[in-house]
């Protein structure tokens, strides 16, 4: 048998990080089995343009290489992957089902519905329709059509007896069939409803595993009913437990970014992003300028590994110690037993630890490549770039080492791309450190011997200030901090002998004069 599994994504627009997870044990399962990893797109309900509203979400798992084998952008044998076009098929196995009286046309007004529901509550006992209104042939149905009903096409559920079901995750979970209802699958209009769809969709691509999120393990008996009806064998189920939010057992949500900013860790990361998205010139859309949102960390510079790695282990481990996985190892690894059952709550702390960690390993030419695109989109060089450019972003690179945690990063270095007219300064830093006549006085001497110096190396500039602070017997607290705001406009940054070097001499020198002048105008 070759396993099959499918993602169900509704098109709205963005990816959720639960999602993905969901969407990440089925890819992991299938590789591992060597299957077939399908996409349907659940769009029935969809009032809005389908394609936009998708293309993030096939864009998030493309660049999280997540790929999948049958669906939209792909085809495959079972097309079309789309629910919306697959319409006859639902209507075919809805008039199926009638004909084997396993569902009914049912005239029931919703008020008599509601009628016998409240007589129910009112008696404390657990509502069941009196089918009174279920048309058992076709006199029934021309008789209430002369009452001026119409119908729905109800199951004709079972009343007694349990079912269990053999969850992969859960075990063994019974139902009762007397709590089930006689749940509608076609409504009024024709229309289908989504339990029916989606037991068709999923036989009619032969998916032989149905691994998804556990609120619909509610769900399950009624889509058993209608396949077993129908006489299509059970697939496999594993109900995975949701993705909860940070510190709690609560649903992660993307609706509650506020909520979620008052944890020190996710805010943490939001506001980090929030600075890129600035210094990008973005206005970050509140509605997925979101680290629930997978578009969050590509805006920002994340790496996929990263996040792939990090979302693994929300729920799934290989053992007690094993954090890093590259994906031949998680697909080599990966299995349903391992799956908790408890809630995995998002972890903002340990998602950025992960990208810390990988980015540390990532090749240089790597970085390069992913931190350029952020220069040439905040317009501090142009594109495409030159030659010197790249070197030097390769300098700065080296020199900012594990200051730089997510491509955005670089963006602390523009300063050493932009021209010297365009440095900008941190105007708190500028004061602390300028204001002071003698603080002004002491960099511009200090300017006077590093245009005549014999070398310009980190380790000769370390000597000359050496030597500087020497004779003007000071500490180098006392000047260091002068120089780094004058050069690159703010506080901190990495080695200042590197900072000098890389900016070369004629740039050191005409920063500390323009920070000067400057000063001077400020000071008249
Ligand atoms: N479109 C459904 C959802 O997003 C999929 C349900 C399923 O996997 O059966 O929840």
């Amino acid at each position: 048998m070759t396993v099959r599994t499918r993602f169900a994504p509704s098109p709205t627009g963005y990816l959720h990080i639960g999602g993905v997870r969901t969407a990440l044990f089925n890819w992991l399962f299938t590789r591992h089995h060597g299957g077939q990893f399908l996409l349907r797109i659940d769009d029935t309900d969809q009032q809005r343009n389908v394609d936009a509203a998708l293309a993030p979400i096939l864009h998030g798992f493309e660049w999280l290489g997540i790929d999948w084998d049958e669906g939209p952008g792909k085809g495959g044998p079972h097309g079309p992957y789309y629910q919306s076009q697959r319409l006859s098929h639902y209507q075919a196995a809805a008039d199926r089902l009638v004909a084997s009286g396993h569902a009914y046309h049912d005239y029931a007004r919703p008020e008599e519905i509601a009628t016998e529901r409240e007589a129910a509550e009112r008696e404390k006992r657990p509502f069941l329709y009196s089918r009174r209104w279920m048309a058992e042939s076709a006199n029934d149905r021309v008789r209430f059509e002369n009452e001026g009903r119409s119908a729905v096409v109800r199951l004709k559920m079972p009343r007694e007896g349990t079912l269990v079901i053999d969850d992969q995750i859960r075990g063994q979970v019974e139902f009762e069939w007397a709590r089930e209802q006689d749940h509608v699958i076609q409504r009024a209009d024709g229309t289908c409803l989504y339990h029916l769809a989606s037991v068709v969709d999923d036989h009619d691509f032969e998916i032989t595993h149905v691994i998804r999120a556990e609120e619909h393990l509610s769900n399950t008996p009624r889509q058993i009913f209608i396949l077993e009806s129908l006489g299509y064998p059970r697939p496999v189920y594993a109900h995975l437990p949701y993705v909860a939010e940070p510190g709690s057992k609560t649903k992660l949500s993307k609706r509650k970014l506020d909520k979620y900013l008052k944890n020190r860790d996710f805010a943490q990361i939001y506001e980090h992003g929030r600075a890129i998205a600035t210094a990008l010139g973005l206005a970050p859309a509140a509605d997925t300028f979101n680290p629930v949102i997978v578009d969050f960390y590509e805006q920002v510079g994340y790496l996929p590994d990263a996040i792939v790695n990090y979302l693994v282990l929300l729920g799934w481990s290989l053992d007690e110690r094993t954090e890093f996985f590259t994906r031949q190892q998680m697909i080599e690894s990966f299995s349903l037993g391992r799956v908790n059952k408890a809630p995995a709550s998002f972890d903002p702390k340990k998602l950025w630890s992960f990208q810390d960690h990988y980015m540390q390993q990532l090749p240089i030419d790597q970085k390069l490549d992913m931190m350029l695109p952020y220069l040439e989109r905040a317009g501090v060089v142009s594109t495409p770039a030159s030659d010197d450019v790249r070197e030097r972003l390769r300098q700065v690179i080296q020199a900012a080492g594990d200051r730089l945690k997510v491509a955005g990063d670089i963006l602390d270095f523009a300063d050493f791309f932009v021209p010297d007219e365009q440095l900008r300064y941190d105007e708190a830093a500028f004061e602390k450190q300028l204001r002071d006549p003698e603080s002004a006085a002491r960099l511009a001497r200090f300017r006077d011997r590093l245009s005549t110096a014999a070398a310009f190396d980190p380790a000769a500039l370390e000597q000359l200030l050496q030597a500087f602070v020497a004779d003007e017997q000071i500490g180098v607290g006392k000047i260091i901090h002068a120089i780094r705001v004058a050069v690159t406009g703010k506080a901190v940054g990495f080695g200042l002998f590197e900072t000098l070097a890389l900016l070369g001499r004629g740039t050191s020198v005409a920063r500390i004069d323009r920070a000067l002048a400057r000063r001077e105008a400020q000071a008249n």
